[in-house]
């Protein structure tokens, strides 16, 4: 090791990359964070991304401690919410909004989300129609623990409980409870909730545009064993502009992965029932 001095924290810090953060917090975390951080092998890993090629900031533990921290607060923009990561508490019922109907959205159903990600929706729903992609139409968006409870009770009922736990969440672990989630169509493009959505203009358009206003298509192609959803090309998710650009910039393909958090295929076998 060339310069054994403990890490400093750089005035230039700007948090990212967090697959990195997340990465040297897991080691720091597994090697007592609360006593004293191993610098050495973190300097060594971040030597090693370095040769790699990547961009490596240099960490203190207060530096990916809070962003990891506010991924269990339900009420954090950067919440994770997975079968294995229920909302806490679980009937978690956040400040919402209408979102407002224009031209270029349609919310005819009347639906909800908080402020930020109601204000980013209206704007990603203008600069699409904007480009040409198609007037966006809300087909879900806030959805309470009682109505979660019921839409998965129903699932069940009409795809038998395999089939369901793949379609939806149960109540308490749906990502629509935090209303950052809103699921999306353009009716005039057909495949609305459908998974060919994702070959429309519009479908294309937001998986290449959404990270722009802080949203990512959260269950993508392929990434079943570690989202646990099979692929919604519909239902977006709002992390933040900060989160979602550095998702896209670094081919990130589920929140799982972006934060280091072990793959959500399953409940966990001993999980308290929330359908009862
Ligand atoms: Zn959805």
């Amino acid at each position: 090791m060339p310069n054994p001095t403990p890490v400093r924290r750089r005035a230039s810090f700007v948090f990212l990359p967090p697959v990195v953060a997340a990465t040297v917090g897991i080691s720091l975390l597994v090697q007592g964070a609360f006593g004293q951080p191993n610098f050495e092998l973190l300097e060594e890993r971040a030597e090693q991304r370095e040769l790699a090629g990547w961009v490596v900031p240099t960490l203190e533990l207060t530096d990916y401690l809070y962003p990891r921290l506010a991924t269990g607060f339900a009420g954090s923009e950067w919440v994770v919410v997975n079968k294995l990561r229920p909302l806490s508490p679980l009937d978690f019922e956040p400040q919402v909004r209408e979102i407002s109907s224009s031209e270029s959205l349609d919310n005819s159903r009347g639906l909800e989300l908080r402020d930020v990600a109601a204000t980013a929706l209206e704007a990603m729903a203008s600069e699409m129609l904007f480009q040409g992609a198609g007037q966006m139409f809300v087909n879900s968006a806030y959805r309470s623990y009682e109505y979660q409870r019921e839409l998965f009770v129903d699932k069940v009922d009409q795809y038998g409980e395999a089939e369901a736990l793949v379609r939806s969440a149960k109540a308490g672990h749906s990502e629509h409870q935090t209303g950052l989630a809103v699921d999306v169509s353009v009716p005039a493009q057909g495949c609305a909730i459908m998974q060919c959505f994702g070959d429309t203009v519009a479908g294309k358009w937001i998986a290449e545009n959404s990270w722009k206003f802080g949203y990512i298509v959260r269950y993508e192609r392929d990434t079943t064993s570690i989202t646990g959803y099979t692929y919604e090309p519909w239902h977006l998710r709002y992390v933040g502009i900060e989160i979602a650009r550095t998702y896209a910039n670094n081919g990130i393909h589920t929140l799982e992965d972006f934060w280091g958090f072990p793959a959500a295929e399953n409940y966990p076998e001993i999980a308290e029932s929330t359908i009862d």
